[in-house]
């Protein structure tokens, strides 16, 4: 009975990931998408993590992922 009520709330959980998951990798999609074409991808002076210039810190034509990252370079 135990094992019966674990599955039906897995299912239920599976279900509801499958649903949630569907309408994320639509939005997930398009943002790539937007990404290849639109945008320039810039490479983190810091750390060298690659993010969209859009999203990028900018200083003395350098580029950042965060602003911690922008003051620990300029120390
Ligand atoms: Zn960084």
């Amino acid at each position: 009975m135990l094992i019966k009520l674990i599955l039906l709330v897995l299912g239920a959980w599976i279900v509801y990931r499958l649903v949630k998951n569907s309408g994320r990798t639509t939005v997930k999609r398009e943002s790539a998408q937007k990404n290849e074409i639109g945008e320039d991808m810039v490479r983190c002076v810091q750390c060298g993590v690659h993010l969209p210039r859009s999203e990028s810190i900018v200083s003395h034509g350098e580029y950042f992922c965060t602003n911690e990252h922008r003051q620990f370079h300029q120390k």
